[in-house]
This record gives C-alpha cells, structure tokens and sequence, in this order.
C-alpha cells in the first residue's frame, strides 16, 4: 500500500510517498516560497534535485509533486490514479474534537474550519491541503493525523489553566499540547525498549520546536506547549514560559500591538534572541565553544528548563522508569544530554557519558548499569505514525 504524506503549511508542503508494507520511503520533498516565487527540492531514486520553478498556488504545488512522481528521471510509480492508495495529512490542531487520527469527511472539514481561531497560521493551510488532495486524487481516502490527538487523555488538572473556568467552556481556552505523534512514537518504542507495561515515561522532543511529555501507563499525562507551541521550554526562537506580566510590560516600553507582541516571542526569541547568534544549537554550541557568554547562557537555560520539567514530570507522576531524547537536538547534542542529567543523580537517573557520545542513528540506552532509570535515545518518525494511521483507518 502507497500512502503519500502531505504537511501543508502556510507557504510550504512538506511531503513523502510511503511504502507502508516495507516502511520505505520512495520519495520526499519540500515546496519552498508558494505564492511567492517557488522551489522544489525533491528525493527519489537516489537523486536529490532543487528546482526553482513558479509555484502561484498550493495546487500548483502539490500538481507539480504529482508530476515528479509519475513522470521523469526521479519517477517512482506508473500512474497516481491507481498506484497511491491513500493520503494521511498532518494536521496541528484538532482541538477536543479529535482523540485520535480519522478518515476525513464533510464534518471533519467542518470542525477543522471551527478550530481555526486556535491554529490560524496552520489549520486554514491543512484545510488547503485535504480539499486540493480531494481534487487531485478524486476517491482516495484522507486521513487527518493530529498533533494535538495523543495528549487529550491528560486529566483536567493538567489541562486547566488557573484562569476563570468560563475561558474554558466560551473560549476552549486550555492546554492542549502538541508533537503528539511524535511523543505516541517515542514513547511506544520506549515501553517495548523497558519491557514493561504501565511504564512512566518522560519524552523530551528537542528540534526548532521543543516539548516535553509526561506519559503513563501509554497516555500522556502532562505535556508543555499548551494553547499554542509558545508554552513551556525555551525553542529555536520561541520564548516558552514566562511571566505574563512582561507581555503588557515590553508591549508598552516597545510600542508594540499584541499580535506583533506574540511574533516576537514566537520568532526573535529564545536561543536566537538569547545568544543574538542563531536559532540552530550547533552554532551557538560553536559560539560558546568559543568564548562567547550569551551563548553560554542560552545553553544553560535551555538545559535547566528541560531538567526542571523532568522533575516536575516525574513528581507528577510518583516517579519515572525512563527519560527519552529525541528530534534533532534530542537525538543528536550529547552536550544537551549531559547537561540535562547531570544532578539528575538523586533520582537514579545516571548517564553513562561514553555511551552519551555515541553518535549511531538508532534507538539505545545512554544510562549506566547501575541506574535506577533508563536514559534512551530514540529518533522519532512522525511520518511513520501517519503512515500507519492511514493505514489502519483505510485498509479493506
Ligand atoms: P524541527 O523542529 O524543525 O523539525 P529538528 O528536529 O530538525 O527541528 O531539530 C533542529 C535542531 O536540531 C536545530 O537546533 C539544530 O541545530 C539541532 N541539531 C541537529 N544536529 C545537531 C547536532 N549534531 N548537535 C547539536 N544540535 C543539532
């Protein structure tokens, strides 16, 4: 069964043709600059190829990928119509409509245009995206895999905001988390890695967008985004927490509006806005490695939010069997790692710093022999997730 991936956003597409039997991947790619000018970067047969080339519309866009996967040097099936069986879509926000991944519908579509006032940078381009797919592959089954599915099964203590309950039932004001698929991943490969069921599990997924998961017995539990992806650790560029205090504060030192306000805590904050360097950790590892103070700073604070919110987890849960990194700085800073668990000691969380420096690309423990809890790296794969959804939800 092919199942093709679709990642629609705002000016860009990120996409993959599944093969879900062999869990093969036979092409991705990326749709750069829609409405802008446009470029294609394209993987398949080997062959990885950029082309610039007028993309007016995300129509236009996902035509084109259709095109480079039936026709050309970089084909990989005879015919779209017949050769792909189904299409899984990312989708950020279900609210608390969607539990879990489903087959899409008129009234699916309905409630994604309902959710868009909590995701309107993402939800009106995944609507895009389904409607064009619909078009372009008539009768194929659409299936929505949500960010937001896995963490429903948090209690409403965790959910809740302390604010008036009527911004909750008026206004669907809460915590509603996100990386879901990708904590679901982790954190399943996690308990076959304990062989123990009913484990407590904390996920840290570390990239541009950083969150952390508490999950037990198989559901999440607690979780640090919350309305949106600007709660809880510090990002690329995202703030994370902060007092709310200094919002009105800067707004009116800054003369700023609120949404300009919350672009700036969204995108010129965080390890950019701290080190003034970047929002890509290995150069402010390099900068710091270099003398450089700010960027220091901004290493350490990333690293002490993360280690704050795993105690926080695991007082939470009564405990904790293993602690997982994953997602580009997850997966590949040993520094952020080591600083992570170090003090952690206390809780019987010890890190084996040679196996911390190993750099091979599957899932392994990091702990040493003697830790009471495990230390694992696991690469995530969201893509995988949609596939088999899709999969499940569509096969005859
Ligand atoms: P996204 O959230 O965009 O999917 P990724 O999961 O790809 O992001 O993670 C991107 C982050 O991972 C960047 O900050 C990048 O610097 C960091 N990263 C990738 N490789 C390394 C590495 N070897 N050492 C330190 N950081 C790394």
């Amino acid at each position: 069964m092919l199942i093709f991936i679709l990642n629609a956003g705002s000016s860009s597409l990120k996409y993959q043709l599944m093969n879900h039997a062999t869990h093969r991947v036979l092409a991705s790619g990326l749709c750069e600059r829609i409405g802008i000018d446009g470029r294609i970067i394209h993987k398949a047969n080997k062959l990885k190829t950029t082309t610039e080339v007028e993309l007016s519309s995300h129509k236009e866009a996902i035509a084109k990928v259709l095109e480079l996967l039936s026709s050309g040097p970089q084909k990989v099936v005879d015919n779209i119509d017949e050769d792909i069986d189904a299409i899984g879509h990312r989708v950020v926000h279900g609210g608390e409509y969607f539990h879990e991944s489903v087959i899409i519908d008129e009234s699916v579509l309905e409630k994604l245009e309902k959710l868009i006032p909590l995701a309107p940078l993402h939800n009106p381009a995944h609507i895009l995206g389904i409607k064009i797919c619909m078009e372009l592959m008539p009768g194929k089954p659409n299936v929505a895999v949500f960010d937001t599915a896995f963490h429903q099964t948090m209690p409403a203590y965790n959910f809740m905001y302390a604010l008036p309950y009527e911004d909750y039932t008026e206004h669907g004001v809460r915590k509603y988390g996100f990386h879901g698929t990708s904590h679901h991943y982790v954190s399943d490969v996690a308990e076959k890695m304990l062989k123990k069921d009913n484990a407590k599990i904390i996920v840290c997924h570390l990239g541009n967008g950083s969150s952390i998961c508490a999950i037990k017995e198989g559901k999440s539990f607690d979780t640090s985004m919350g309305l949106t992806p600007l709660e809880g650790l510090m990002m690329g560029t995202r703030s994370g927490d902060l007092d709310p205090a200094v919002i009105s504060f800067l707004m009116d030192k800054k003369d700023m509006k609120a949404d300009e306000f919350v672009d700036y805590l969204n995108k010129k904050s965080g390890l950019l806005g701290v080190s003034g360097i970047s929002s890509d950790l290995r150069e402010v590892i390099a900068a710091s490695q270099n003398g450089d103070e700010r960027a220091t700073l901004a290493i350490d604070i990333q690293c002490s939010r993360i280690k704050k919110y795993i105690c926080s987890y695991a007082g939470g849960m009564g405990g904790v069997d293993a602690i997982c990194f994953t997602a580009g700085i997850g997966e590949n800073a040993d520094l952020v790692r080591e600083k992570v668990c170090q003090g952690l000691e206390f809780m019987g969380i010890e890190l084996d710093v040679t196996k911390n420096k190993n750099t091979e690309s599957h899932s392994r423990e990091i702990n040493t022999e003697s830790s009471k809890v495990k230390i694992y790296v696991i690469p995530t794969n969201e893509e995988f997730v949609i596939s088999n959804d899709t999969y499940n939800l569509t096969k005859a």
